[in-house]
């Protein structure tokens, strides 16, 4: 390590919560520098960061989930079904946490046009359960029937952050206007979570979340061509390159919060390349636990039922049914569009001290009130493309907790 090298680690430890002030001594020779007025506001300097104790011995869970890909974007077709109208809402791909208000929304509204006063709901997932209330609140009585509440589903086994845009069409199969649909769920999902946010237990929050990297960051991977590349903004300090496609999220850089580089006097991590943004996550409990009271306490009941064909909607009292069964819809509706992306979350013992999320050499942490989750990634994004595997591979997750130990390693030790 070099002395350059030192010196930031010396830095970054001073920026570290509970580890200030064991900066280890400059070799007598080395004059210590003279302060330099940081650079960067005091409100944009990072808080002291709690260290990650990232052990494999730590690791008390692994989940494993496929997301509900669907190559054409999200199906919100209308069907009839004898007598029953149904109204589709599955395939969000790894957006569905973000989306599903908006797609609540779009779905309820082609409900409604038939003004009924009844509602079936098929599926209790997150899409299901913000169908239900959505209906609830357009005026609706609502009854789910599903085989797995809430904690069962593989919804509770996503990562859960607000990521619109993940995995959720090919730019070569989706519909012409996709990019409109896809804005329109996006702000009217950000527009319905405003409210849960402040709430005891935070069931939606915000948190800072660093990207680490070793050689100069670019901007994320591009996700659909037909979207024309837009700038990023001057004060992110990030390169423009004008060979960039652009992404959905380029659609709505207007409500979100944008990426800004950390200078060397203010980077708090051993290592050259920091990037930070702020970004929603979900607490999966919290945040279950108040949406299925929500849907009690306006009337809604839930029946525990397993449909096999889509004939069998027609036995419901129901005549308008809204059906969310997630990647399910391959095989019971026979959707040929939906392609599985296995994806597995390691969780490291809760630290409510940590409160912030990072990548680093494709592993992704995100701190949350159930555990700290750690995801090896591939190329930046989750891999697991084509894989329909549910079953848990624990080597997958202790290499990616190994790389964020590792990292935590370079930083100096208390004195004894
Ligand atoms: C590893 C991973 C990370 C992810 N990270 C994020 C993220 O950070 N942000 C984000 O927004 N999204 C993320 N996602 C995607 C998100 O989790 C999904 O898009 C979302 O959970 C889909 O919800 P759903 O309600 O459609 O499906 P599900 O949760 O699968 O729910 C389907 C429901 O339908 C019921 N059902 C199915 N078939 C039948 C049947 N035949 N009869 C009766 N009931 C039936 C099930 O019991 C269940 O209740 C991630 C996904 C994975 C796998």
């Amino acid at each position: 390590m070099d002395r350059r090298h030192l010196l930031k680690n010396s830095l970054a430890l001073g920026g570290f919560m509970g580890l200030g002030g064991c900066a280890a001594t400059p070799p007598a020779e080395v004059k210590p520098a003279p302060p330099v007025a940081p650079r960067v506001p005091i409100m944009d300097r990072p808080p002291p960061l709690a260290p990650i104790r990232a052990h494999t011995d730590r690791l008390f869970d692994i989940k494993v989930c496929i997301r509900p890909f669907r190559t054409k974007g999200p199906n919100l077709d209308v069907e009839q079904i004898g007598d029953a109208m149904v109204v589709h809402n599955y395939g969000h791909g790894g957006s569905g946490w973000s989306l599903s208000w908006g797609s609540a929304d779009m779905a309820v509204q082609k409900a409604m046009s038939r003004s009924p006063k009844q509602i079936a709901v098929i599926g209790c997932g997150i899409i299901g359960l913000t169908s239900a209330i959505t209906a609830q609140r357009a005026g609706a009585q609502v009854t789910i029937y599903t085989r797995e509440l809430l904690p069962r589903t593989r919804s509770v086994r996503a990562n859960g952050s607000w990521t619109p845009d993940s995995r959720i069409a090919l730019a070569a199969e989706a519909p012409a206007n996709f990019g409109e649909t896809w804005e329109q769920m996006a702000r009217m999902s950000w527009k319905n979570l405003r409210p849960y946010l402040g709430l005891a237990g935070n069931p939606v929050a915000f948190t800072d979340m660093y990207r680490l990297s070793d050689t100069p960051l670019g901007r994320e991977a591009p996700r659909d061509p037909s979207i024309p590349p837009l700038p990023p903004p001057s004060w992110s300090g990030l390169p423009t390159q004008s060979s960039d496609f652009g992404r959905y999220a380029d659609r709505i850089l207007d409500i979100t919060p944008q990426t800004q580089v950390l200078a060397d006097d203010i980077n708090p991590f051993p290592v050259k390349h920091v990037t930070r943004t702020t970004n929603l996550f979900f607490n999966f409990t919290e945040y279950g636990h108040l949406l299925t009271s929500e849907f009690f306490a306006a009337g809604g009941k839930i029946v525990m039922r397993d449909f096999h064909a889509p004939s069998e909607l027609t036995h419901l009292p129901e005549k308008v049914v809204i059906n969310c069964p997630g990647f399910a819809a391959r095989d019971w509706w026979k959707d040929k569009a939906m392609m599985p992306v296995r994806g597995q979350t390691g969780w490291l013992i809760p630290q409510p001290e940590v409160k912030y999320a990072l990548t680093y050499r494709n592993v992704q942490i995100l701190s949350k009130s159930d555990g700290i989750m750690v995801i090896a990634l591939e190329n930046g994004d989750m891999k697991g493309y084509n894989n329909s595997d549910e079953s848990v591979n624990r080597a997958e997750s202790e290499r990616a907790v190994k790389v964020i130990e590792e990292l935590y390693s370079r930083f100096p030790t208390n004195p004894a």
